[in-house]
């Protein structure tokens, strides 16, 4: 069970009405720096390269929320980067992140996302054998640390939204993975890593303690074949949140807890310390700390009831796209009975454009403001421009409750900035 709840109020969106307009999504600076917080303190035993605790890290996947304003708060935090495109790690260069604070977890990879990679000197995460002769032609050589990614393949069971790892496009075999060690140490590479990443969204703490201990054997397995010790293991991102008010939150203490043990049974028995341990989430580190703020324009009653937004599916896709639940708030109504049942829809010339089917709600009126949880992860991110919609601004609710407007909403120049009309 988990509590659902908004930072602001009614009388906080009202207020800020004139500095920032619905539809927005607002993110919370409390709430996020609370979170990175602990997980850094839940993983605190975790050995650095010396073998002193500290070594844990989060490399937060910028896709998930690709704000700066967001990341310099998570930098502070100690958390590190996980990028997979020329964007994203541009975006990190330009407010001074480099070098090994950022992985590279990229795959189909271009020439040009390699070069620059390796002009950072970020963690290369390979996603695929043949990437080695790749990335040694394009990048003019290969840098002294690299990573592979494993795909475990028919020996582990994906999740709902990630699939099988079989039938997943991402990385090496379990033979490959032996073999790229071999050629990359053949070539002189110094350091190495090893990553994976085989769930989404998973809410069973039981699935990460398998990750490590599916991660560690590998690294006694390498060491024992090779006579190469891995530095770190990438356990992936994950981490699930509770969407709905039954679920909750992935017990933290509880992975560790688990993580250390085999750590201890595994990793030190076999003489493989130090292995730093980091992961790369992002849903779980702002997800939960992020509402989009719309306004009811319509109400509209023929076979079921409709509440029209001002927002549309454009600013928040994944409830048309994969039917997911996101909770919904009425602003100052959150004491009201749940008299109603509603369809909330954007307007967008698409049915699937509902927040929500057949919510249990209190009753609507045109002019209510309502919060949609949980979309400070892959909500404004996933955005796009259909129908011409516009997409949204971004406001920081700041440590001292005001409201920052860490990123305008677009205009109608924006949007017409590619085209060229001069010649028609
Ligand atoms: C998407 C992704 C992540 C982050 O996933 P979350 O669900 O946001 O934790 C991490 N690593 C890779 C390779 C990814 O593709």
């Amino acid at each position: 069970m988990n509590t659902k709840h908004v930072p602001v109020n009614l009388q906080w969106v009202k207020d800020n009405e004139s500095l920032v307009p619905t539809p927005y999504h607002v993110y919370d600076e409390k709430g996020i720096r609370a979170t990175a917080r602990e997980m850094k303190r839940a993983f605190s035993w975790v050995p650095d390269t010396k073998g002193e605790a500290g070594g844990y890290r989060n490399f937060y996947a910028v896709k998930a929320l690709p704000n700066p304003h967001i990341m310099k708060i998570l930098a502070e935090e100690g958390m590190g980067f996980d990028c997979s495109s020329y964007t994203e790690l541009e975006l990190c260069s330009r407010i001074g992140i480099q070098g090994e604070n950022i992985i590279f977890t990229s795959n189909n990879t271009a020439g040009y996302e390699y070069r620059k990679a390796k002009d950072m000197g970020v963690i290369i995460n390979l996603d695929d054998i043949s990437h080695i002769d790749f990335l040694e032609e394009e990048a003019d050589g290969l840098p002294e640390l690299i990573c592979f990614r494993y795909n475990p393949g028919p020996l582990r069971e994906g999740n709902a939204i990630i699939g099988k790892p079989e039938e997943a496009k991402y990385g090496f075999t379990r033979d490959q993975l032996f073999q790229g060690y071999k050629i990359c140490q053949e070539k002189g590479v110094k350091r190495f890593g090893l990553h994976t990443m085989v769930a989404s969204n998973e809410l069973d703490p039981t699935y990460f303690i398998e990750t490590a201990r599916m991660l560690f054997d590998l690294v006694i397995e390498v060491k024992q074949k090779l006579g190469i010790t891995i530095e770190f293991v990438n356990m992936g991102g994950g981490i699930g949140i509770p969407y709905r008010t039954d679920q909750s939150p992935v017990d933290l203490d509880f992975v560790s807890k688990g993580v250390q043990q085999l750590y201890s049974s595994m990793i030190l028995k076999n003489g493989c310390d130090p292995l730093r341990i980091v992961m790369e989430n992002g849903r779980v580190v702002t997800g939960p700390h992020g509402w989009l703020i719309s306004k009811v324009q319509h109400k509209k009653n023929i076979y079921k009831q409709y509440v029209g937004l001002d927002a549309t599916m454009a600013n928040l896709m994944r409830p048309g796209m994969y039917n997911a639940y996101h909770h919904i708030t009425v602003l100052g109504k959150e004491h009201n009975r749940e008299s109603h049942v509603y369809d909330v829809t954007g307007s967008l010339c698409e049915n699937n454009d509902k927040f929500a089917i057949d919510r249990q709600l209190p009753e609507i009126e045109v002019g209510d403001y309502l919060a949609i949880h949980d979309t400070g992860a892959h909500g404004h991110a996933m955005g796009f421009n259909y129908n011409g919609k516009l997409r949204s601004a971004e406001v920081l609710l700041t440590a001292d409750g005001k409201a920052k407007v860490i990123r305008r909403a677009e205009t109608l120049d924006d949007h017409f900035a590619t085209l060229d009309f001069t010649e028609l």
